[in-house]
C-alpha cells in the first residue's frame, strides 16, 4: 500500500506561531491529502492551557508529539525569548533525529517545515533527505529584514536605533531602526546572534511559506518574488488564520454579551497570547477606556513591566481583575466587559456588534482582524510589532495609533480620544471603508481561484513531486 503523503512541523512555543502553522496544515489536509506531524521541542515547563487545549482539538490527519525535554538552565535569567527558542531547536536535534526516523518508514514525508527560530533543524531535514521549509509567521516587511540582516550586519557598525536615517527594506515603507524588531535592537545581546544565525539559514531553506497576500502587502512581496540567486522561492499563501474556537470558559459569556450590544459598536481590547502591561499603563488604559464612554470588550491579563510576560504561558497565575482600578468594574458595567487572561478572539471579530480593535499588533491578530474587516487602533509592545505598527498605520492605513507621553506612558485622554476617533469620527469612517476593502481583498485571493489558493497549490504539487 502507498504511504500516505505527510509532512513533519517543528513549532515555536506560543499561540502566535502555533495557529497559523495548524491552519495552513489544516489546509494542506483538505485541498490536499496531505497530513502533518507537529514535533514539539520544550524545556519540560508544562505547555499552556490554550496551547494543550488547542493541540488536544487537533483534527484526524494532523497529529503532535512532545519532543524529550531540554535543559535551560545554563542560559542567564535574563536571555530573550529569541534565544530561548533557538536553543530549545538546537538542543532537541537528537531527539528530533530518533522521532523522525520512525515517521519516514511508516509516511512518505514530504518536507520538514520550521518557523521563525528553528532553522537548525535544517541540519536534520538534510541528514535524512527530508526538504527544509520555512514558514514565516509575520510580515512580508519583517521577512524582507531577515533575509536582509546578514548585510546590514555587514554594512551597519552602530545600533540599529542610533542610525540617522531611517532603514530601507526593500518595496517596504521606511522604519526608523528603533522600530525594527526587538532583538535586533542590541547587537551585543545573544538574541541578535541567533536571529542573525537563523537568518542566515534561511538562504538554506527549499522555499519559504509566508503568511501574506499582495493586496496587503504589495511593495514588500513584490520585491520577495522577485528572483534572486541563493533566495529561496517565497510563497504567499495569506491570510491563513485561526477557525473554530480557542475558548469554552470565557467564548460562550464573552458572545453572549456581544449578541446584546448594537451592530460595530463594541471595541475589542487584546494584547495577543503573552502581552502584558505595567500596571501604571493598565491603570491608564482602564480610565481612557471609561473616559471614552464606547462600549468595550476586553481581555484583562495581570501588569507586568516586562512586555511579553506570559509569553510562554497565556494564562498567568493571578486574578487579573484585581489590578483593575477601584470601582472601575462597577461604573462600566452597563458599557464593557472585563474577561481575564483570554478569549476566543477570531469569533470575537467575527461578531456583528464588534467595531473596532485595539491590538498589540502581532500579526495572527491583524490577519484576524483583516479578515472580518474590523478596524484597527495600533498599540504594539514587543517582537515586531512596532514594525507591523508602522506599516498599519503609514503603509496600509488601516489603523490609529495613540501617542505615547514623555513618561513612556499613553495617557487616559490621548486613549479616549483615539476610541472615540475610531469608533465615531470621521478617520475611523475612512479606516473602516479601507479595512472592508482589504476584507473583500482577503476573501478574493483564499477563493477556489484566488492568487493565495494557486500559490499553496503550486507549493503542494512541488512538494508531492519533490521538485
Ligand atoms: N488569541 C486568542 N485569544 C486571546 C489572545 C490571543 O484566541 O485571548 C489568539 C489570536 O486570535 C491569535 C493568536 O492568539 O490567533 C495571537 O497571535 P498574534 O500573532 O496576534 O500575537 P502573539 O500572541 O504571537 O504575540
Amino acid at each position: 500500500m502507498e504511504k500516505p503523503p505527510h509532512i513533519a512541523i517543528v513549532p515555536s512555543p506560543g499561540m502566535g506561531h502555533l495557529i497559523p502553522l495548524v491552519e495552513f496544515a489544516k489546509r494542506l489536509l483538505t485541498n490536499h491529502q496531505i497530513t502533518s506531524t507537529f514535533i514539539i521541542p520544550n524545556d519540560g515547563t508544562p505547555l499552556s492551557k490554550p496551547f494543550k487545549d488547542f493541540l488536544d482539538s487537533l483534527p484526524i490527519g494532523l497529529n503532535h508529539l512532545l519532543l524529550s525535554p531540554v535543559n535551560l538552565e545554563d542560559l542567564p535569567i535574563d536571555a530573550l525569548m529569541e534565544t530561548k527558542i533557538t536553543l530549545m531547536v538546537t538542543r532537541s536535534l537528537p531527539s528530533l533525529r530518533e522521532t523522525l526516523e520512525p515517521l519516514l518508514v511508516r509516511t512518505k514525508t514530504l518536507a520538514l517545515f520550521v518557523d521563525l527560530f528553528g532553522t537548525d533543524a535544517f541540519d536534520v531535514a538534510n541528514e535524512l533527505k527530508i526538504p527544509p521549509y520555512v514558514f514565516f509567521p509575520s510580515t512580508a516587511m519583517a521577512l524582507s529584514l531577515f533575509l536582509w540582516l546578514p548585510e546590514l550586519d555587514r554594512t551597519v557598525s552602530c545600533e540599529f536605533g542610533e542610525l540617522g536615517e531611517p532603514v530601507r527594506i526593500p518595496g517596504c515603507v521606511p522604519v526608523q531602526g528603533r522600530d525594527l524588531l526587538d532583538p535586533v535592537q542590541d547587537r551585543k545581546n545573544d538574541a541578535y546572534k541567533w536571529v542573525l544565525h537563523n537568518a542566515k539559514r534561511y538562504r538554506m531553506a527549499e522555499g519559504i511559506v509566508l503568511n501574506s497576500f499582495k493586496e496587503l502587502e504589495g511593495g514588500a512581496i513584490e520585491a520577495l518574488l522577485t528572483e534572486e540567486a541563493g533566495k529561496p522561492r517565497v510563497y504567499p499563501i495569506g491570510p491563513v488564520i485561526q477557525t473554530g474556537s480557542s475558548d469554552e470558559v470565557n467564548g460562550s459569556e464573552c458572545l453572549r454579551w456581544l449578541d446584546d450590544q448594537p451592530g460595530g459598536s463594541v471595541l475589542f481590547v487584546s494584547f495577543g497570547s503573552g502581552g502584558t502591561l505595567s500596571s501604571d499603563q493598565l491603570n491608564e488604559l482602564a480610565m481612557g477606556l471609561e473616559l471614552s464612554e464606547q462600549r468595550f470588550l476586553w481581555v484583562v491579563r495581570s501588569p507586568n513591566d516586562q512586555p511579553n510576560a506570559t509569553y510562554f504561558d497565556s494564562h498567568g497565575h493571578n486574578d487579573p481583575l484585581g489590578f483593575l482600578p477601584k470601582g472601575f468594574l462597577e461604573r462600566t458595567k452597563g458599557n464593557g466587559l472585563v474577561v481575564p487572561s483570554w478569549a476566543p478572539q477570531a469569533q470575537i471579530l467575527g461578531h456583528s456588534s464588534t467595531g473596532g480593535f485595539l491590538t498589540h499588533c502581532g500579526w495572527n491578530s491583524i490577519l484576524e482582524t483583516v479578515v472580518h474587516g474590523v478596524p484597527i487602533i495600533a498599540w504594539p509592545l514587543y517582537a515586531e510589532q512596532k514594525m507591523n505598527a508602522v506599516s498599519l498605520t503609514e503603509g496600509m492605513r488601516l489603523a490609529l495609533r495613540p501617542k505615547v507621553g514623555e513618561n513612556g506612558i499613553v495617557g487616559r485622554v490621548e486613549i479616549a480620544r483615539v476610541v472615540k476617533g475610531l469608533l465615531e469620527g470621521e478617520e475611523g469612517k475612512e479606516i473602516r471603508s479601507r479595512i472592508r476593502d482589504m476584507k473583500d481583498a482577503a476573501a478574493n485571493v483564499l477563493s477556489k481561484d484566488g492568487c493565495s489558493t494557486r500559490t499553496l497549490d503550486q507549493l503542494a504539487s512541488k512538494l508531492k513531486n519533490k521538485i
